[in-house]
């Protein structure tokens, strides 16, 4: 009899541990096990702001693929996807195509514009490697030639980071830390430096603990940081950025570097393939699978569920993504034994820590507040254990945080 081939696209934090976890539950004569991912490496998403900052080197964010499956099962293949075709059971890569019986979409998500003019061109995202390379090089660019003008351009130290969520402040918390030294190392005088956070809402970290969000907003501006909130970004040029001033009016901030950190949605790749979507994202079924697909499951940042108890959706994260991993996995196997009724996801939220730099850090973990080092202690754990869940104790002593007070 054939053996069923599951197709697992993207080698993220769902991707991997779905891989992961079939590579464990299932023989070589029970599957073939195959997984697609554009680069030949994984790398860790909500480490990119510090990459992205320069306050960590962008191969410290990074492991092979190879590190963490096992190439007898699984049979890795280096290719973009550009297509999914549903009726035909098939994905269409930039080297070819692709046929699966059960499909694992987990693509991850893409920067959200609201096609608000000029973002695309003139500001940078935290997305991947690369663009965590882009940007790190571009500041330090924008200080190198600073120091050497001789008409000097003021506006090409100011930084524009548009969004105050979790991502805009994290990579504040990194950058705030990283401009002095940049300062000292172009000979710059730190007065010279402005870093701006452009937020629509009315508050930093819109929704998340008041008492927390204070002591975020006190650290961030004893750095440096300006806010500027309830201040929607309109707009980007070559120059800066426009924002609204009142109802009707609108302002120019000129900068040398705009950082878009305002939102996610799901993959471009979900939209073109004809899979019900909103926003690029698939609101999955509770076992995971795509509306009126049988045989597409789709998890992490591509998949949308809502939170009952609030009406709302919860947020993409790391966390749920690697969850959705877990059950997937399990659910393909029930699927290929027969064993009965899929499970039903539910997410397992155990808490959310957002760094402020290295060094410090805010959270709600298990329902206890904490801040400082604690916290800071506690999100690298919460890095380890991201590591641990994928590649176990070996890839947490390879590529782990221990610098953790
Ligand atoms: P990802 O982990 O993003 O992986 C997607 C994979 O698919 C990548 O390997 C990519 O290369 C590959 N891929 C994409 N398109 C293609 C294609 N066309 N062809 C082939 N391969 C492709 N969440 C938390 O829970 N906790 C945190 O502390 C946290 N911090 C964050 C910090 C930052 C700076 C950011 C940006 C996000 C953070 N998040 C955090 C959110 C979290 O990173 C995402 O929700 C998570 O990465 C989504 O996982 P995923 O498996 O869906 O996709
Ligand atoms: P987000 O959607 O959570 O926040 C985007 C922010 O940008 C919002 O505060 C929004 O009001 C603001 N915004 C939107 N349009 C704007 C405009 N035109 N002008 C100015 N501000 C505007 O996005 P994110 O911060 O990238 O987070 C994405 C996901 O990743 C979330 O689910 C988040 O929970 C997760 N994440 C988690 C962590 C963590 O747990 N430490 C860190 C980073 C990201």
């Amino acid at each position: 009899m054939k053996k069923p081939k599951i197709v697992v696209l993207g080698a993220g934090y769902g991707g991997l541990v779905t891989v992961t976890r079939l590579q464990k539950a299932l023989s070589v004569d029970e599957a073939n096990i195959v997984l697609v991912n554009k680069n030949d490496y994984h790398y860790e998403t909500t480490w990119l702001h510090e990459a992205s900052a320069g306050t960590l080197h962008h191969d410290r964010v990074r492991y092979d693929v190879d590190s963490v499956i096992n190439r007898s099962k699984v049979e890795f293949i280096r290719a973009e996807v550009q297509d999914i075709k549903p009726d035909e059971k098939k994905v269409i890569l930039n080297t070819g195509e692709v046929e699966y019986d059960y499909l694992v979409v987990a693509l991850g998500g893409e920067a959200e514009t609201f096609g608000i003019e000029g973002l695309k061109e003139h500001a940078f995202t935290i997305s991947n490697v690369n663009t965590a390379r882009q940007l790190r090089d571009h500041i330090d660019y924008q200080f190198a030639t600073y120091a050497l003008e001789e008409d000097k351009k003021d506006e090409r130290l100011t930084i524009v980071v548009g969004g105050a969520g979790f991502t805009g402040i994290e990579f504040l918390g990194e950058l705030a830390n990283r401009v002095p030294e940049l300062c000292k190392e172009y000979d710059i005088d730190y007065s010279k430096v402005r870093i701006y956070c452009v937020e629509a809402a009315p508050m930093v970290l819109p929704g998340f603990d008041p008492e927390l969000v204070k002591y975020a907003v006190a650290l961030l501006e004893k750095k440096g940081v300006e806010f500027k909130i309830g201040t929607p970004i309109k707009g980007a040029t070559p120059e800066g950025i426009i924002v609204a001033k009142g109802e009707t009016e609108t302002e120019e901030i000129k900068a040398g570097t705009v950082v878009w950190a305002a939102g996610v949605r799901g993959s471009s790749i979900i939209e073109k393939s004809g899979i019900e979507n909103m926003r690029a994202r698939v609101k999955v079924n509770p076992d995971l699978r795509a509306p009126n697909q049988e045989d597409i499951f789709v998890i992490g940042d591509c998949s949308l569920m809502i939170n009952e108890e609030i009406n709302r959706p919860y947020p993409p994260t790391a966390q749920i993504s690697m969850q959705q991993g877990e059950t997937v996995a399990r659910n393909i196997v029930k699927l290929l034994k027969g064993e009965g009724d899929l499970e039903t996801f539910t997410p397992d939220i155990k808490g959310t820590v957002c760094s402020l730099g290295d060094d410090d850090a805010i959270g709600v973990v298990f329902d206890k507040k904490l801040t400082g080092t604690k916290a800071s202690f506690m999100k690298k754990m919460i890095d380890n254990r991201a590591l641990f869940m994928i590649g176990g104790p070996s890839l947490v002593l390879k590529k782990g945080k221990f610098n953790v007070l």
